[in-house]
């Protein structure tokens, strides 16, 4: 029997050592990951930066399918921040690679390692605008869409960059 398909949005973020660099190799390496579709990736956007003085980040979002369980799909993208050099000091600190589960599926879950959909992602414009791009009425399990959460934020810094 086929193993069940699930419908993934992540989030990537970096703002150090070439940021859109950082995520063009993300991207690579969750392409060439055997258990996980590359479906659609968003725009690239320059956004100001939460927490602690750094530089800007820049932000995108990404549509996979994946066989994957949610633990062992984050265990994938924390292989991948760590092939990046990925260290992590201060919360919210500056990063060379961070990358989130957004949503998956309609899957809600709080566990000590793993919250989905991702707590903050309902306030966060540098993760809402790339989502909107791929698709505005992307739902939460709530119910609510993307670009509903998005009216409530401000997008004030945010710079789409050319591809
Ligand atoms: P934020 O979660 O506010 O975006 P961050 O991405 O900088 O902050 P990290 O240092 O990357 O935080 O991750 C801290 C921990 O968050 C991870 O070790 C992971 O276990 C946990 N975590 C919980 N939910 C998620 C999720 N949906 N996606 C990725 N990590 C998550
Ligand atoms: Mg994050
Ligand atoms: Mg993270």
């Amino acid at each position: 029997m086929a193993k069940k398909v699930a419908e993934v949005y992540i989030g990537l973020g970096s703002n150090m050592d070439d940021p859109r660099d950082q995520l063009h190799r993300a991207l690579e390496s969750l392409a060439a990951e055997p258990c996980i579709d590359l479906v659609t990736v968003s725009d690239f956007y320059q956004t100001p930066p939460i927490g602690p003085s750094q530089p800007d980040y820049t932000n995108a979002a990404a549509q996979l399918q994946t066989s994957l369980s949610p633990e062992s799909l984050l265990d994938r993208l924390q292989f991948i921040e760590q092939q990046q050099d990925r260290v992590r000091t201060l919360r919210w600190g500056p990063r060379t690679l961070d990358l989130d589960i957004l949503l998956f599926d309609d899957i809600i879950q709080d566990t000590e390692r793993l919250t989905i959909p991702h707590p903050r992602m309902a306030e966060r414009a540098f993760v809402l605008l790339p989502l909107a791009g791929i698709n505005p009425n992307l739902s939460l399990p709530d119910g609510k869409t993307v670009s509903q959460l998005l009216a409530n934020c401000s997008v004030q810094g945010i710079v789409k960059l050319s591809a």
